[in-house]
């Protein structure tokens, strides 16, 4: 069967997610207090309905207890967002991933039962910054505090060098996971690939290692 989804609070960001499922061809269901968001989602979610998800009773009329997955995307008003987490919670929702605005907002969400919460701006801004400051970082992924896989743009100094002989994973403690060249990607490359200047790498390790990468080769 269909997983289901719900997502309440259809601003820039529930929305986005409520496209973006629809897009896949999952079942969603959206929610929010305004009836105009909701007209504008009805083409799009596989049901939209207008609802106070802060009122008990609108949320059990909704059967949200039967969903597999809800996501409360409530921007500013910190006070609905954590009374319709509390409810969802209350109402033993299976997976609940909220949008916070701060970290206090976080700690709370957290403690009432949100299984998952994401900070969508402050994410964002990490991001960018990340690769602001290194402008051969063209992507990154944070996997903890230490670890992260990064795209790395390959210039003349890795121009043919082969895999083996720049042994990442002995020097550095880093693998590389794939080479993009173009349209073409290369997983888990063979040691006796050669790098030509353009190609991306896509390398996993600790921050620190990656630096040190960064910082001798790119
Ligand atoms: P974003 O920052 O993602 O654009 P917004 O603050 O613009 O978020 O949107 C949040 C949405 O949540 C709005 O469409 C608003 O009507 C909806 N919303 C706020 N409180 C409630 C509530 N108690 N019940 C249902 N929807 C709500």
């Amino acid at each position: 069967m269909k997983k289901q989804f719900a997502v309440i609070g259809l601003g820039r960001f529930g929305g986005s997610i409520c496209k973006s499922l629809a897009a896949e061809g999952m079942e969603v269901l959206a929610i929010d207090q305004d009836e105009e968001k909701v007209r504008e989602f009805s083409s799009i979610a596989t049901q939209a309905v207008i609802a106070d998800t802060t009122d008990v009773k609108a949320l059990k009329g909704l059967g949200i207890r039967n969903f597999d997955h809800v996501i409360v995307a409530i921007g500013d008003n910190i006070q609905a967002s954590i009374m319709t987490t509390l409810i969802l919670d209350e109402m033993n929702v299976k997976h609940i991933t909220v949008k916070a605005q701060n970290d206090y907002h976080e700690k709370v969400l957290r403690r009432i039962g949100a299984d998952e919460v994401v900070h969508p701006e402050r994410d964002i801004g990490v991001r960018i910054a990340h690769n602001v400051v290194s402008r051969n970082v063209l992507d990154y992924l944070e996997l903890s505090d230490e670890y992260s896989i990064v795209e790395l743009a390959a210039g003349d100094k890795l121009d043919g060098e082969s895999l083996i002989d720049l042994d990442f994973r002995s020097k550095y403690g880093c693998n590389i996971l794939a080479v993009k060249r173009g349209d073409d990607i290369h997983v888990s490359p063979r040691p006796e690939e050669t790098i030509k200047s353009g190609d991306v790498l896509i390398v996993v390790g600790a921050d620190d290692d990656i630096n040190r990468v960064e910082n001798h080769w790119i």
